[in-house]
Parts: structure tokens; sequence; C-alpha cells
């Protein structure tokens, strides 16, 4: 059996440029050869500023200097999302990245011993017992360690950054490890006439680009994906609705919050993404209910700070490739789907994609059971993320408009139906296998949104009431010590990894 040698990425956006660097720094170029074909005619997307944690492990398999890379990319800290106004106009709640509380007796959760709290007359913010949360809501933000008594874990975060910037730096790190990049756009694939294989690309100059196996980074268009293997697509724009964003940066008026904010509004949401040089701003929403022209004027009269240019409309339908690899080619990022970017999930679905690849990473003849498997795990985790985005919709008191009419009484896959009976009945928010959220962040959105368990595990009753006051006090006492001790993110950035002029101009 011939191994694979020749690796081909189409698209130079995010999602080739974090294939490039993952091969280059995993495979190496001694046997393989990784060649990038992008077309700057064509474009990037341009948009995908806000992460998730599992960012950190990507960085770390890259071996990334955590301050050189913040600098570079102009990049802030984030310690989860705060949404406004979703439950109901007026109403906020933040989704942190860490842990809620802490291990009081094993067993369950800690969200289990803190409605009984609540219930028995707690304070229902519960923003006071997950460090995250609290040091968001005071702007501070360090990395720390673990606590001495080893109940609270390191604080967890995740980055925004600029996704122009982001790009470059991934390109200048494959370029360093043998990855090569050429211009040119893709119009035409020869495949073999017996297998279907594609064999090659060819350019718009002639050029012939051949290789083993074909990475498609082409973004919504799935050149190869759909463009050659008709693969298909899963729409699902009945459950997420939302098909248009109005995206434009503005001028910082403040120091940057450790957060993404996601504000609800008349037919969508508008997003905030601060970094050190500007502020990134985006409605979406969806054409039904607001035109595209007033959706970029209401975000225009909702800025809190200057324009830095005129909004962009990108145009995108939510939903699922049906088939991600097919034969010899994989499709990475947009050209494999697309779900909106309420919870920043798409640049940790890239790297999902790129990191199951070298789980499975086939021989140049590939076995049909390696794709199976592989398209199957994929669907899984796209199902998870799926169902949560579309929680954050249905889950609401809203029914001020048509859109939040529309989503409040959507029908949703049975997936998430039964998630919501168990959370409604007794606040279980399991995390379950292949998920990617944790049940710490399917407690805060629920919850936030306004989904109050009845009760809650029968084992928390296993604490006397004495004890559970002391323990909520401990848990909240450790919290509070950890955020006094954490300086503001504007002083953290500045004192670490504040972006030389030359980034900050990009
Ligand atoms: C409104 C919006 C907001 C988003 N916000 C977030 C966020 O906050 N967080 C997050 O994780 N993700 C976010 N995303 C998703 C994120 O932007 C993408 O996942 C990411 O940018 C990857 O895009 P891509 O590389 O797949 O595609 P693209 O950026 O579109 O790149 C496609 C590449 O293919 C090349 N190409 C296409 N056709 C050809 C051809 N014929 N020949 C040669 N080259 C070709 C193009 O030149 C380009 O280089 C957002 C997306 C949208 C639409």
């Amino acid at each position: 059996m011939q191994q694979m040698k020749d690796i081909v990425i189409v698209g130079g956006g995010t999602g080739g440029w974090m294939a490039a660097a993952l091969f280059a720094r995993v495979f190496g170029t001694q046997a393989h050869s990784i060649t990038l074909v992008e077309s700057e005619e064509i474009g990037t997307v341009g948009v995908g500023e806000a992460t998730i944690p599992t960012i950190m492990q990507f960085n770390a398999i890259l071996g990334i200097d955590e301050f050189e890379f913040v600098r570079e990319t102009n990049a802030t800290f984030k310690l989860g999302i705060e949404f406004i106004d979703w439950r109901q106009t007026g109403s906020s709640y933040f989704h942190p990245f860490g842990l809620f509380g802490a291990n009081i007796k094993g067993g369950v959760g800690f969200m289990n011993y803190w409605l009984r709290w609540v219930q028995s007359g707690g304070n229902p913010d519960f923003s006071d017992f997950i460090a995250e949360a609290a040091a968001a809501r005071e702007g501070k933000f360090a990395r720390t360690p673990a606590s001495p008594d080893g109940k609270l874990p390191p604080v967890n975060y995740a980055y925004q950054f600029d996704a122009a910037t982001y790009a470059a730096y991934l390109r200048r790190y494959s370029e360093r490890r043998g990855a090569v990049r050429r211009e040119g756009r893709v119009v035409d694939v020869e495949q073999n006439s017996e297998t279907g294989y594609i064999e090659a690309v060819k350019l718009a100059d002639g050029t012939r680009v051949a290789g083993d196996f074909f990475i498609d980074c082409s973004g919504f268009r799935g050149l190869l994906i759909e463009g050659v293997f008709k693969a298909g697509f899963d729409d699902w724009s009945h459950w997420l609705p939302n098909n248009r964003a109005a995206a434009v940066p503005c001028e910082r008026v403040e120091d940057p919050t450790p957060f993404t904010r996601s504000t609800a509004r008349e037919a969508g949401w508008q997003w905030r993404i601060p970094l050190q040089h500007r502020t990134g701003n985006g409605y979406v929403f969806c054409d039904s209910y607001i035109s595209e022209d007033e959706a970029a004027q209401k975000l225009l009269e909702r800025l809190d700070g200057k324009p830095l240019a005129d909004p962009k409309i990108l145009r995108f339908t939510a939903g699922k490739r049906r088939l991600g690899w097919v034969k010899n080619c994989l499709a990475v990022g947009l050209s494999s789907g697309f779900l909106e970017p309420l919870e920043s999930t798409s640049i940790h679905l890239i790297q999902l994609a790129v990191m199951k690849l070298f789980e499975f990473f086939p021989m140049r003849e590939v076995n049909p059971v390696l794709i199976d498997m592989y398209n199957r795990e994929m669907d899984v985790a796209y199902d998870h993320v799926r169902d949560f985005i579309i929680a954050h919709y249905k889950v609401t008191d809203r029914e001020d408009t048509p859109f939040w009419q529309y989503c409040r009484n959507m029908s949703v896959p049975d997936s998430l139906a039964a998630k919501l009976e168990l959370f409604r009945e007794r606040g279980e928010a399991r995390k379950m296998p292949g998920d990617l959220f944790s049940e710490t962040s399917w407690f805060a959105v629920l919850y936030g949104q306004g989904l109050i368990p009845q009760s809650y595990h029968p084992i928390a009753n296993a604490l006397s009431e004495d004890e559970l006051q002391l323990a909520m006090a401990g848990v909240r006492t450790a919290i509070r010590h950890r955020v006094d001790s954490l300086p503001s993110h504007a002083d953290f950035i500045e004192r670490c990894c504040a972006a030389r002029p030359a980034a900050t101009a990009a």
C-alpha cells in the first residue's frame, strides 16, 4: 500500500492556513509536500474573530508562544460571552468558559447544590460562583494556575483576534516550515477516470497542481466537495433562520472587555468583539424580517465608536455538507458547513476536522471505513453545536417581533427537545459524547435564557442545610479571592503582550 505524500489545500482563508500550519507541524515536509492554492482576486470571508478555549490545544500543538501570538494578531483575551436582551429586553447573562463552582462532594455537578441553595433563598445570579464570569464583569484577566487546594482550575479562556492578521500569522508559520503557497484561481479539476479521485487542480494561468489528497478550504462555494463530488447539503435554516450578516469594524472607545458581547435585536443579534486596535461588530439577521440595507443602517447606529469602513454584507445558509469527506477530498471550514457565529464555533470545527483527519489519516488508496467513521463523528459534533445554538433562540420569553415569535414557536430537533425536557425537570445538563459544550455551558445558557429547573439531582440533598450554606460560602470566597488577585485586562495586555505599532496599523 502506498503512503499518502502530496497534500494540496485549496483556499487560503483561516481554514486553509490552519490546515497548512497543522500539517506542516505534525507531518513536516520530509515525507509530505504541502501546497496551498489561493486566489487573492477571490479573497477570503475576512471575518471570524472570536474563539473558544479549544484553540489553546491548537496553539499548543503548533508550539506557539502565546504573547507573541497575541501581539501579532492584535488579540485580546476572552472569558466568555455576555448575552444581552436574549431572554427578554432588559435581561442579561454571561456564558463563561470556566467551571461552575467547585467539586463539593463528588457524584453530581455543583449546579445541583446551587439550585437547591437558590430554591432555599440564595441569590439566583450565578456569576459569583464562576471565576471567569466574575472576572469578566469586573474587566479583569490574568493567566492563573490551579488554586493551591486544587479546588479551582486555572482560568479558562480563549482569544478575540483580527482575522486578517491571524491568517497572515499562520501563513508565515506554515511557509517557514516548508508549506508552499501558489497564487491562482482554480478553474478545472482532473479526476481519475476509474476511481474518481482528484488527481490535480488546474489554475487559470494553465499551471497544474497535482496531489494525493485534497483539502477543500474554498469557503462557502465548496469548490471540490460540492463542485466535483456533489456531497449535498443539510439545510438547517428552519431551525436557524438567520442567513445574512452585516459586518463593520469601529474605533475602540474604551479598554477592551475580556469577553464578546451578543445583543439580541429585532431580527437577529449583534456581535461586539473588542480587539487591541479596534472593535469588530456585526448584525446577524434573517432577510425575511429585515432588509440588508436596514440591518446595515441599524448596525451603524448602534456602534460604540466611529465606523472604520462601510458595512460588508455576507450571505449564508445554516447547515452542513452531507459528506465532509469523499474519496481523496476533505472539506474544512466554510466548505464543510456553517453555523452562525453565536458561540464562535467555526474555527473550532476547522481545528476538529483537521485533527480528526490526522487520526484517520489514510493510505493513498483511502479505506472507505475511515471515511464513514470520520463523517459520522463530524456529524455528531455538528449536531451538538447546532442544538446548542438553536437553544438560544427557542428558550426565550421574547415574542416582541415576528422574528422572535417564529423562533419561540418553532419545533426543534428531538435531541434538543429531550435535553430541554430533562433540564426543565431537574437541571440536568449532561455533556453527551462528542458534545463540545460542557455542563456549565449548557447550564449557563439554558438558565440564562429563562429555563428555570423545577428541581435538582436528589444527591444534592445529601448535605445538611448548614453544610450547604458553608459549602456555598467557601466556594464564593475562593472565587472572590481569585478575582481580587487579578489585574485589569487592559493592564495585563499592556504589561505582557501589547501589539506592536505595525500590527496595530494592519
Ligand atoms: C458573519 C460571520 C462571522 C463569523 N464569526 C466567527 C467567529 O467569531 N468565530 C469563528 O470561529 N468563526 C466565525 N466565522 C466563521 C469563520 O469566518 C470561518 O470559519 C473562517 O474564516 C474560515 O473560512 P474559510 O477559510 O473556510 O473560507 P474563506 O475565508 O472564504 O476562504 C476561502 C479561500 O478559498 C479561496 N478560493 C475560493 N475559490 C477559489 C478558487 N476557485 N481558486 C483558488 N482559491 C479559491 C479564496 O481565495 C480564499 O482564500 C464567521 C463567519 C461569518 C460568515
